[in-house]
Parts: C-alpha cells; sequence; structure tokens
C-alpha cells in the first residue's frame, strides 16, 4: 500500500525535526558551493548558522525562473561537473530554458518520489507503465521512466504522439497504467471512442496525468473515456520535475514528498507566508539534493495546502489542485480570469469535446473573447438550432463561472489543433503597448 510507509507516515515531530536538519545542511551547502546564494546571503548578511528553525526559513531570499536563466546553463551547480549524470531543461518557449542537473542520489530520489505516487494509484511490479509522457530535455519522460525502475515495475518508453500506435500498445500489451499530460489523455479516450475500441480490450486501471492545469471535469471526461480513475501529479523542472506531489486513491489533494522538498504558501504581490488553508503561491526548496539545490523558489503556481492526516494514512503535506499560475492569469474587460474556470464551465456541457481554445482580442479598445470548443459528432451533425442551443448554454455556464460575456464557437470535430506535449489553451492577441 505504500512505497516507503516509515517516509511517508512519519508522525509531525519526527518530521519537522528531518526537515530541519535537512534544510540546514541544504543552505549550507548552497551558501559554500554556489556563487549566487553567497551573494544573496551576504547581501542582507544572512549566515547559514541563521537557519535554527524550521521558521527561519522565511528570512532567505526567494529564488526566480530569472534567476536561474541568468545561471543558464549550469552556473547554479554546488558540485564539480564529473558529479552531475543527467540535465534536463524546461522548453523555454517564454524566454531562455530553465535547466536542472541531478548527481546520481538526485536520480534516486526523484525515483522514489515517482515511486510513491506509482504505489498511490496502486500500481504493482507486475504491472506495465505505458509511459506516453515526452521523452527528451523534458522531464516528464524520464522522471515516470526513473520511477517505473526504481519500483521495479515494467516500463514501457513509448513517449508522447503516435496515437494509433499507442491506443494498439494498450490493446496488445494490457497496459495496466497510462502516464501522459491531461489533455493527451484526454485525446486518447477520445480517439479510442472513435477507433471504436471497447473498454472490454483495453486494461488500463490508472492514469497519472500533469505538466499542465487541468480540472474536476477535465479529470471526468478522461475517467469515462478511458474507464480508469486518472490522478494528478505535480512538479517542475526547476524543482526537480514531476514527483514533487501525487494525489493518492482518496483524489483529495497531492501528497507532497515533504520530507525532500519544504513547501510554503505566500501571497505573491508582499511574498509574506499564509497560513495553511490559505490560498497563495507555492514556493518549494529542496531538502535532499545535491546537484543543484534550490532554495525557496517561486513557482508561480496558484494552491493552498492541507496539514491535516488523508484517509490513505499518510501525512505527508498535501497541496491542492493548481488553479492557475499567477502569471497565466487573463484580465478580461478589468475582470481577473483563470483559463480554468472557462475549461471546468464549459466540460459541464453534455455534447462537446474536452477540446477548446480562448482567444483573446482587442479590436479596438473592448476586449473581446472568443472560445472556440469542438462539438461532437452527433452535435454537429444536428440540426443548426441544436448547435446554437449549446452554445448559448456554453456561454451562460462561462458567465456564471467568470461573470464574463464571450463568444462561443462551436467547431467541426478534429479541427482544432491537437497537443501532444503540453497543449496552448490561450492565445492572447491583445496589443498591451
Ligand atoms: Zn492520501
Amino acid at each position: 500500500m505504500f512505497w516507503n510507509e516509515k517516509a511517508e507516515c512519519m508522525n509531525k515531530d519526527e518530521k519537522e525535526a528531518l526537515q530541519l536538519e535537512r534544510l540546514k545542511k541544504t543552505v549550507k551547502h548552497a551558501y559554500e558551493n554556489i556563487e549566487f546564494y553567497k551573494k544573496r546571503f551576504d547581501e542582507i548578511g544572512l549566515k547559514p548558522e541563521d537557519i535554527k528553525t524550521l521558521k527561519d526559513i522565511e528570512k532567505i531570499p526567494f529564488t526566480t525562473k530569472s534567476d536561474l536563466r541568468e545561471a543558464y546553463p549550469l552556473g547554479l551547480l554546488a558540485v564539480p561537473r564529473e558529479e552531475i549524470v543527467e540535465v534536463h531543461a524546461s522548453s523555454g518557449t517564454t524566454g531562455k530554458p530553465t535547466v536542472t542537473a541531478y548527481t546520481q542520489d538526485d536520480l534516486d530520489i526523484w525515483g522514489e518520489c515517482i515511486a510513491r505516487g506509482l504505489k498511490m494509484v496502486g500500481a504493482e511490479k507486475e504491472y506495465i507503465i505505458q509511459n506516453a509522457y515526452g521523452y527528451g530535455l523534458f522531464t516528464g519522460g524520464f522522471g515516470i521512466h526513473h520511477g517505473g525502475n526504481k519500483m521495479g515495475a515494467i516500463t514501457l518508453p513509448i513517449s508522447a504522439g503516435n496515437t494509433k500506435r499507442q491506443l494498439d500498445t494498450m490493446v496488445d500489451f494490457q497496459s495496466d497504467i497510462l502516464t501522459c499530460t491531461p489533455s493527451y489523455a484526454a485525446y486518447l479516450g477520445e480517439s479510442r471512442e472513435k477507433a471504436g475500441i471497447p473498454l472490454e480490450d483495453i486494461n488500463l486501471k490508472a492514469g497519472i496525468h500533469g505538466a499542465e492545469m487541468w480540472t474536476g471535469e477535465m479529470r471526468k471526461r478522461i475517467e469515462t473515456s478511458l474507464g480508469i480513475k486518472a490522478y494528478n501529479i505535480y512538479g517542475l523542472t526547476e524543482v526537480m520535475g514531476p514527483g514533487v506531489a501525487q494525489e493518492c486513491g482518496e483524489q483529495n489533494g497531492m501528497h507532497i514528498q515533504d520530507d525532500h522538498f519544504y513547501p510554503e504558501i505566500i501571497d505573491s504581490d508582499t511574498g509574506e507566508t499564509l497560513n495553511y488553508g490559505e490560498k497563495g503561491e507555492l514556493v518549494l526548496t529542496s531538502l535532499t539534493k545535491t546537484g543543484m539545490p534550490i532554495l525557496r523558489f517561486r513557482t508561480k503556481d496558484l494552491t493552498s495546502l492541507i496539514g491535516e492526516k488523508c484517509e490513505c494514512g499518510r501525512t505527508t503535506v498535501r497541496m491542492t489542485r493548481i488553479t492557475g499560475r499567477s502569471d497565466d492569469m487573463l484580465k478580461i474587460k478589468g475582470v481577473m480570469v483563470f483559463p480554468s474556470q472557462i475549461e471546468k464551465a464549459l466540460l459541464k456541457i453534455k455534447g462537446i469535446s474536452p477540446n477548446y481554445m480562448i482567444h483573446v482580442t482587442r479590436p479596438d479598445i473592448l476586449d473581446e473573447v472568443e472560445v472556440k470548443v469542438e462539438a461532437s459528432k452527433e452535435l454537429f451533425s444536428d440540426e443548426m438550432k441544436e448547435m446554437e442551443r449549446v452554445e448559448k448554454q456554453i456561454q451562460a455556464s462561462i458567465r456564471s463561472e467568470t461573470g464574463l460575456r464571450v463568444d462561443v464557437t462551436l467547431c467541426e470535430p478534429d479541427s482544432l489543433p491537437r497537443s501532444e506535449g503540453k497543449a496552448v489553451r490561450v492565445i492572447d492577441e491583445r496589443n498591451f503597448e
């Protein structure tokens, strides 16, 4: 039931003592070996010895994505280069990529975190894990792979894409677990239906999905179309990759592997630390990384923490589903909207596929939003009147969720671009200059 019961079910005092010991060690290691941290600490007169309690972590300045970019590619190593065995990087779509480097110990811990997550969803050693996360510099593919190896399960490194082959593999190998981005899982589910493969022909039990924001409504779609339980996994390149946190069978918050990562929630504007239960930006500090330790990294991901012991027996702190990033919030006609709110609203409506795009423009002085959603085959072949009725329904649903009036267009099935990696849902063409 547990991969590492001792670590996952530790009592509060034991956990905090371990976290403090590891935090002190990490701070000292970073200060002594990384110029960037030494400079940051010296500027404010902070010494590693000043960290005497867990609360003292608040004295440490935040690390941001732009700090990592400035150190591109390998400026933040804390060990000699010969100790590094693997490197990954973010896609760098919005600037220079951020890079992370692992020692063999770091890779073992990555595998350990993923193995804990695989066990959470019921994986056994004889299970086949169809790993449809992309292999490459992206952390998804290799992260799951290291975890599958660690637990001794059968990892099938199929990588993302080639949908027909994914479905054939699912049937032929009777894969037990599917790992990929939620948008790709939804697409595979939809493709299974279209290909007329009955659910009885596949043996999937669980899916582990992350690397992009998704809603509970999307979860329902994936679960129904693939006949599985779909679980949320969280992680980010800057901190390690997937496996920092994951949902257990309760599907009620993701367990943060808090013996390896220390979580805090802050107010994005003031930087002030918030309490458990309060929503804000997640900040993570690595507690065991040796190759590239990271102190108080601002993830920009908005969530809250749950401190109570979970029904599953684990005591690790949980984080709630990410509802957006502090930097992907859209301000439309002065109203703050997260793409997740729109997804939630539209997936409540029957007869549409989980493929959508949000298009924001400002033709004159006012913002305009068009939400394009693919209709199901049945709906699309229906009368125009029925299509219009559903468009109105979607419009009303989005309005009640966000307060915004948007244009809704139902499009032909399969007409919107599909993503095999991270889905691009928002196109913002407003010119802010
Ligand atoms: Zn749990």
